[in-house]
């Protein structure tokens, strides 16, 4: 085992080294509380295999995280937490907040005036113009490798 994978908490957590509140258990995801939560009935849901990034994880691990989160979600609403809506988070590198360099998607249960929301920068709302969103759309296009449909 990769000594990522040996200190990684999560891992540890999949390993049942340390406990979790496990909600939810597939053969290639695991669902827990967050023992820290943003909202009460915070939930995180992992993949079994250890990466940083969701880039980096083998493409059949990625989907069945979004299928857990959508039971997992319906779940949140119909379990009498106080749950109007859910947040899907995912923090993809440490410069996005991220702490637990194993890939994870937050479930956060959210209500109207709840408190919870992401700070944006003061300039925030400005209308870009559409050179600038086409110079930036080039880029990830030339970076992804795809001509235009
Ligand atoms: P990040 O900031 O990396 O997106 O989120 C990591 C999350 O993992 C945090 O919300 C934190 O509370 C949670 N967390 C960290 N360590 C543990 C742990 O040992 N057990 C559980 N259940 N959650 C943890
Ligand atoms: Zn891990």
């Amino acid at each position: 085992m990769a000594a990522s994978a040996r200190h990684c908490i999560f891992c540890k957590i999949l390993r049942r080294e340390v406990p979790a509140s496990i909600v939810r258990e597939d053969s290639s995801t695991l669902a827990f509380m967050d023992i820290r939560p943003m909202n009460p009935g915070h939930v995180l849901v992992i993949p079994k295999t250890h990466a940083a990034y969701v880039e980096d994880l083998p493409a059949e691990a990625v989907g069945p995280i979004l299928e857990a989160a959508m039971e997992i979600s319906r779940a949140m609403r119909a379990s009498g937490i106080r749950c109007e809506a859910v947040s899907f988070y995912l923090a993809n590198g440490a410069g996005a907040g991220q702490e637990v360099s194993h890939a994870h998607l937050h479930l956060i249960p959210r209500w109207r005036g709840d408190g919870f929301g992401l700070r944006v920068r003061p300039d925030y709302g400005r209308i870009a113009d559409c050179t600038e969103l086409d110079a930036f759309a080039l880029k990830i296009r030339t970076a992804l490798g795809r001509s235009p449909d």
